[in-house]
């Protein structure tokens, strides 16, 4: 890969060539998407790679701070190219994952810190909701029913 945007190391964290598509696939999609998807693109560049590949990978480079996971419970995880400090709202319906500008006040991490005695580290906020599309369906299943 002459042309590639990223450097061979990241503060001495090397990026092979699958590493380095699948950081390049996801700093480009516009969404949250999931490890299948990112496989599916990743593919497309390096045709032997294997899901098994692409799900470790993901790990090391959240690991690293490249990138972020956004656990789901139940549902597989998605993954997050934007590391500053953002939330994020899930469509209940669609699956739809979403950025959320949200800085949470200190206060907030004084008031956990507080009652449960932990040093923060990290917060991550999930939403969980309707998103404009699927309240859009809803509406219209509503009407089709009267
Ligand atoms: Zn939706
Ligand atoms: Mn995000």
């Amino acid at each position: 890969m002459p042309e590639s945007p990223f450097d061979e190391e990241i503060r001495g964290f090397r990026l092979t060539p699958q590493r380095r598509a699948i950081l390049r696939v996801l700093r480009e999609a516009a969404d949250h998407p999931d490890a299948t998807w990112i496989y599916e693109q990743v593919r497309k560049e390096l045709p032997h790679i294997s899901l098994g590949t692409v799900y470790r990978n993901l790990s090391l480079l959240a690991e690293e701070g490249l990138i972020r996971e956004i656990p789901l419970g139940h549902q597989p995880s998605r993954w997050d190219g934007r590391t500053d400090p953002h939330a994020h709202a899930i469509c209940q319906r669609c699956g739809r994952v979403v950025d959320v500008e949200l800085c949470l006040p200190q206060e907030v991490f004084t008031q956990v810190a507080e009652s449960t005695g932990f040093r923060l580290l990290d917060a991550r906020v999930l939403f969980e909701g309707l998103c404009p599309a699927c309240q859009a369906q809803e509406r219209e299943e509503g009407a089709a029913e009267d």
